[in-house]
C-alpha cells in the first residue's frame, strides 16, 4: 500500500494539480493533514478536488477559523483577511465538508496523521522537544503531521532523538527516507499551497511502509498564476509574495 500524503494545501490548486500529475500512478490512497483552505485563490478547487479523490483529510486551524469552529483572534491581520476572504467564496457544499471534518490525531491504515502536535491539533511542532510527545506517545510507529509547512521530522529510539532533514535537492525530485524497524517517526511532508523552508516548490510525500520507505517530494509549478489570481482576489501582499521565496 503507498500511501500518498498532502498537507497544508491552503487553496492552491496549481500545486495541487502539479502534485496529482507528480504522483500519478503511484499511490494507492490518500490522506490530508489539514489546512486545505485559507491563504489562497482556490478554496472551492481544492476542496473539491479532495472530495473527488475521496482523501481521508483532518482538520486544520484554518479549516476551523473558515468554518466557523474557532474564532480568529489568533490569526493575524493578514491571515485573517484571508479568512474573511475565503469564507466569502466558499459554496454551502465545499464548507459543510470543511465544517464534518475530523480532529487529529486519526488512526488510519498502520498511521496517525495530526495536523500540530499530538496532543494539540493548534501548536507548532518545530523542535525536538516539541517532537518528544508525539514520537513517544503515538499509537503507531509512523505519525505524520503538518502545520509548520517544513518538510521533514524527527526519529527516536531509546533516548537517542534524530532531526531528520530531508528535503530534496534543486535538481532532484524526491529524497527516501528508510523507515528503520525499531525507530519511532514523526514526518512532516510539507506544504503543498504554501512551502515556508526555503524552497518554493511544492512539496508532499508517499509513504509505503510495507517497503519501509517514505519518499520526500518537491515539484515546481506555475507561481506566477497563483499569484495573478491571489492579487485578482486583492488577497494581502505579503502571502502573494511569500510563495515565490517559500518563506
Ligand atoms: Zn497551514
Amino acid at each position: 500500500m503507498r500511501i500518498l500524503i498532502l498537507s497544508d494545501l491552503h487553496s492552491n490548486a496549481t500545486a495541487l494539480n502539479a502534485v496529482l500529475d507528480a504522483a500519478k500512478d503511484r499511490w494507492d490512497f490518500s490522506v490530508c493533514l489539514g489546512d486545505v483552505v485559507g491563504y489562497g485563490p482556490d478554496p472551492n478547487e481544492v476542496t473539491a478536488r479532495l472530495r473527488e479523490l475521496g482523501t481521508k483529510t483532518i482538520r486544520g486551524n484554518h479549516d476551523k477559523a473558515v468554518t466557523g469552529l474557532m474564532d480568529t483572534e489568533d490569526f493575524n491581520p493578514v491571515a485573517k483577511a484571508a479568512v474573511d476572504w475565503t469564507r466569502s467564496e466558499l459554496n454551502p457544499e465545499h464548507m459543510a465538508w470543511l465544517s464534518a471534518l475530523p480532529k487529529g490525531p486519526l488512526e488510519t491504515d498502520g498511521i496517525v496523521l495530526v495536523h500540530g502536535a499530538l496532543q494539540d491539533e493548534d501548536e507548532y511542532v518545530f523542535t525536538p522537544q516539541q517532537a518528544l510527545d508525539g514520537l513517544l506517545d503515538s499509537n503507531a510507529k509512523v505519525t505524520f503531521f503538518g502545520h509548520t509547512h517544513h518538510q521533514g521530522g524527527f526519529s527516536y529510539e531509546d533516548a537517542d532523538l534524530e532531526v531528520l532533514q530531508i528535503r530534496p535537492r534543486s535538481a532532484e525530485s524526491f529524497a527516501a527516507l528508510r523507515i528503520e524497524p525499531t525507530r519511532r517517526y514523526l514526518l512532516n511532508p510539507g506544504s503543498i499551497g504554501q512551502p515556508r523552508d526555503g524552497d518554493p516548490r511544492a512539496a508532499f510525500a508517499i509513504a509505503d511502509l510495507q517497503h519501509n520507505v517514505v519518499e520526500f517530494w518537491r515539484v515546481p509549478y506555475d507561481i506566477q498564476a497563483v499569484q495573478k489570481r491571489m492579487r485578482s482576489a486583492h488577497l494581502p501582499e505579503p502571502l502573494v509574495q511569500r510563495l515565490a521565496v517559500g518563506r
